[in-house]
């Protein structure tokens, strides 16, 4: 038995169902779940630990819904800094394909440093290369070593060049052996459990790059053992043409004759969808991860997520790969998406009057999506919100800065507003990953000095 008592907070930010915003307010933490959420005065007196955050503003930890974290090793590489989807993977492919397992370690831990420093506690990722005898424990188990939850998704391609896929053939996989390791990997690491550190992920990559076979076969297995299925969908309009021309109908409709609209289903993008589309995602609660920066970078276009919020879907963030952001920053991100939906607001509401138009994404929304829109679509009920019962995942930013000097008459709005800053506290279940700014598991200058050294070495040869 152990505890926590956090108190004194000028602001704690429930995002609870009343959305409750409390001041002088804290948590009283019991084993890694938060037992009570209230104002200083009502919480316990005593705890093993005891935390004064006067002049912070405490969140809900935040939810990454969508990562590729190999590709912190080739951020901004030169030949992809201005090219558009498909031009930016095949410049690509050929470089990951020289990745070992010792750079998706030192890889993920690069990405999850990050994203502890900007609030976020649980993150999804998507690794569906596997070159070199690289493997998804390589991940989980350099994950493990920096504490935050994980949602770790065994990707696959299996159709290359040859079979009239995008990726080189050198670094696609036969299909037998990626449902093999699916399996292995459910079986070795998938916990269903409320407070579950790791969860496993079936994701075929994208449907450029994968049959329709894989696609079924893999549905049929993540129905088995009860676990969520991702991909890439509607992305671009290059794979809107390749799913006219390869299976005759556009994205989402195929997707429905694969078996892959269901609950347990998210997408990343979803930028060329209609509103027919939007609909059957609402209808049958597939999620979706909005990767607005990413979106931005490759001029994919922009995802209609008023419409979709309208419509009941579930949308989570993503940063997405860092080859096509490039920063694991969540909450830069959560601005970024506020930024883009009041872009796209402006852009449909323009021919409109002032009483017609969309109203504009509030920081607030954009908070929402970030903590219990990822929550939702990760399919997890202990995160998103400070309440009792739930787990004991939270972030923490001292005000008194530079990048809030006059915003503090709303210093939840502020997080969004104002350029994006470190999270001075990062806790995931009572545990914390970031105290005093500091990010306890790893020693930092190591890590990037590892860290480049790889991303040199790929880039060289
Ligand atoms: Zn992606």
């Amino acid at each position: 038995m152990s505890t926590l008592l956090v108190r004194h907070a000028a602001l704690v930010a429930t995002f609870d169902d009343q959305r409750r915003e409390l001041t002088d307010a804290g948590l009283f933490i019991r084993d890694g779940f938060i037992e009570q959420v209230g104002s200083s005065g009502q919480l316990p007196t005593k705890a093993d630990e005891i935390l004064d955050l006067g002049g912070h503003v405490l969140l809900p930890g935040l939810v990454n819904t969508h990562h590729h974290f190999y590709q912190t090793l080739t951020r901004a590489v030169p030949a992809a800094q201005d090219a558009n989807l498909f031009k930016w993977l095949t410049t690509l492919y050929p470089i990951w394909a020289r990745l070992t397992s010792e750079d998706i370690h030192i890889s993920t831990q690069t990405a999850l440093a990050e994203l502890a420093f900007s609030g976020c506690t649980t993150t999804a990722d998507h690794l569906y290369i596997y070159p070199n005898g690289t493997r998804l424990d390589d991940e989980i188990e350099a994950a493990a070593e920096v504490g935050l939850r994980l949602h770790a998704s065994r990707g696959s391609m299996s159709v290359g060049e040859s079979q009239g896929g995008l990726p080189p053939d050198s670094v696609v996989e036969a299909e037998e052996q990626i449902l093999l390791e699916s399996r292995r990997l459910i079986e070795a690491y998938h916990d269903p459990k409320p407070g579950a550190m790791t969860q496993i992920v079936l994701a075929p990559c994208s449907p450029f790059s994968v049959s329709q076979d894989l696609m079924r076969e893999t549905a049929s297995l993540a129905i088995q053992y009860k676990v969520q299925m991702h991909t890439h969908l509607a992305e671009t309009k290059d794979e809107e043409s390749y799913t006219q021309e390869h299976f005759g109908m556009r994205p989402i409709p195929w997707m429905e004759t694969l078996g892959w609209m269901r609950e347990d289903v998210w997408y990343a993008h979803s930028v060329h969808v209609n509103n027919e589309e939007i609909n059957q995602f609402a209808k049958f609660g597939c999620g979706v991860a909005h990767c607005a920066s990413s979106n931005m970078r490759l001029a994919s276009g922009i995802a209609p997520i008023q419409k979709m919020l309208t419509a009941g879907v579930k949308v989570g963030l993503g940063v997405d790969g860092s080859a096509s952001n490039d920063s694991s920053h969540m909450l830069g991100e959560t601005r970024q998406a506020m930024l883009l939906a009041r872009l796209d607001e402006g852009l449909r509401g323009a021919s409109l009057s002032a009483e017609e138009a969309p109203a504009l994404m509030s920081a607030r929304q954009a908070l929402e999506l970030a903590t219990r829109g990822g929550a939702a679509v990760l399919g997890r009920k202990d995160i998103g919100s400070l309440e009792a019962g739930k787990c004991a995942d939270f972030f923490a930013v001292d005000l008194e800065r530079l990048e809030y000097a006059g915003a503090l008459h709303d210093p939840l709005a502020a997080l969004v507003f104002c350029a994006p800053v470190r999270a001075d506290y990062t806790v995931v279940g009572g545990r914390f990953v970031v105290k005093e700014a500091e990010l306890l598991p790893l020693e930092l200058p190591t890590l990037v000095e590892k860290h480049n050294r790889a991303a040199r070495r790929l880039l060289a040869q």
